[in-house]
């Protein structure tokens, strides 16, 4: 994947959280991850078969990881 930004090649890598990668709309208190409200959206795409590791581009000039969670978005290595 190229980096929206500069369009350079980005770095495939992981982000892992034991709980699960999720994403919300309002900040959560980590104590209470574990029973994320009803606006949680479990990340996945491909790199595990739980919800706990997702693909992660980095691009290290602009300081920006990239998360696609589309069909199509297994990296291709
Ligand atoms: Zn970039």
């Amino acid at each position: 994947m190229n980096c929206p930004f500069c369009n350079k090649e980005m770095e495939l890598g992981y982000i892992q959280c034991r709980d699960g990668v999720t994403w919300t709309p309002k900040k959560q208190l980590v104590a209470a991850l574990s029973i994320l409200g009803k606006a949680a959206f479990p990340i996945e795409n491909g790199a595990a078969d739980n919800s706990r590791t997702v693909y992660a581009y980095r691009c290290k000039d602009c300081k920006k990881i990239v998360i696609d969670y589309s069909e199509d978005s297994k990296p291709l290595k």
